[in-house]
């Protein structure tokens, strides 16, 4: 018989799976607190249940997460933990404090499908999606180790970020449930502001997360106009900047106390030009919205550099006195290869990308 992972469920889930067995909606509740505040998944230790309860879960369910395989702290604080699946399947998730916070970076595909040009994932190819289990798995975790590590349950991850591998929203059916955990309060119970989810700008997706689950959203933008998107950022041709931007309008709607925040890689002479700044001003004109500048991390095999801090400099000036806050991504955890677009994993491409990739990085060079 199949055991239900419940690591999988939930607070809906876990009531329609309690109810199944007859018992009533409380239990998803404390089995909530059980796997996700305690960090509990014997059965048998969850005393405040009857003992035929338990045998009976003991049955029917199982409660599994990822295992750690590989643990890598940097220098800086930041920390790379490299997490296997049952199936082999190797993801990434990435730990990085500051000074009043603590950032968890959370994966959501094994590779992903999208070719983004600067990023290292995008030539990877794309493996498979992650289940709710895997994901909210590894939050699950990054607490537990932190907490050992520290010999007290201080609270370390003050937030999270789902922009590690993968675009979270072409695996909505199994993210939209990792995020109603983050925000239980019988789990980890984060506010939605402090829950932010990355995407290279999935259209009609970003229009059902609306009614889904309302964490914060940040757009991986990158490029002012349709032209140099469809280059930098492909699912551009899909989706163009004009209906990104109607997106991104309706899921800020009238709530003032919502923003999104616009990501944008600087690649030297390409796109970090003074009039890609001032079309960036005219393209969100009127959406509150914040950008993020992040410098490029090269990786083996990229035609890109990283934009001069001069220029970065420049950029974040003509943004900021358009009256846009802007901020500059501090590069962390490099001798770890955890910076952005650095989550290099043991990527089997299904999809064999990689070789076109290849042959196609082969071609530009001839
Ligand atoms: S930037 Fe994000 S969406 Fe684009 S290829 Fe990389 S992981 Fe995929």
């Amino acid at each position: 018989m199949n055991l239900t992972n419940l690591a999988q469920l939930d607070h809906e889930g876990l009531k329609a799976f309690f109810s199944d067995l007859g018992e009533k909606p409380f239990r998803a509740r404390q089995i909530l607190q059980w796997i996700h505040q305690r960090g509990i998944t014997d059965f048998a230790l969850m005393t405040d249940m009857s003992l035929a309860l338990r045998q009976k879960l003991s049955e029917v369910a199982e409660i599994k997460f990822p295992r750690v395989l590989l643990r890598k702290p940097s220098q800086d604080g930041t920390r790379k933990w490299l997490m296997q699946m049952d199936d082999g399947n190797v993801i990434e998730t990435v730990y990085i404090p500051e000074e009043n916070r603590g950032t968890l970076c959370i994966s959501s595909q094994v590779g992903c499908m999208l070719t983004c040009t600067f990023c290292s994932t995008g030539t990877q190819g794309f493996n498979r999606n992650l289940s709710t289990a895997e994901i909210i798995g590894q939050l699950w975790v990054a607490v537990r180790e932190l907490s050992e590590e520290n010999g007290h349950h201080d609270r370390h991850i003050t937030n999270i970020v789902m922009m590690g591998m993968g675009e979270p929203l072409l695996n909505f059916d199994q993210v939209v449930p990792a995020l109603r955990l983050m925000l239980d309060d019988y789990s980890y119970g984060l506010s939605k502001r402090r829950v932010t989810l990355s995407t290279s700008g999935v259209v009609p997706e970003i229009d059902r997360l609306k009614e889904a689950c309302q964490v914060s959203l940040a757009v991986s933008l990158h490029a002012p106009n349709d032209a140099l998107r469809d280059e930098i950022v492909p699912i551009n041709r899909k989706y163009p900047l004009h209906e990104l931007m109607r997106a991104c309008r309706d899921y800020v709607g009238h709530d003032p106390h919502k923003s999104i925040t616009f990501e944008y890689v600087m690649l030297q002479e390409v796109n970090d030009f003074k009039h890609h700044a001032e079309e960036l001003i005219a393209l969100v004109q009127d959406l509150p919205c914040k950008f993020n500048l992040i410098p490029f991390n090269p990786f083996p095999g990229t035609k890109y550099q990283r934009s001069s801090n001069n220029r970065i400099h420049a950029f974040k000036d003509i943004l900021e006195k358009a009256g846009f806050v802007t901020t500059i991504r501090k590069t962390r955890g490099d001798d770890i290869d955890a910076a952005c677009g650095q989550l290099v994993g043991e990527v089997q491409d299904r999809t064999r990308r990689q070789e076109k990739f290849k042959q196609s990085l082969a071609a530009q060079d001839a």
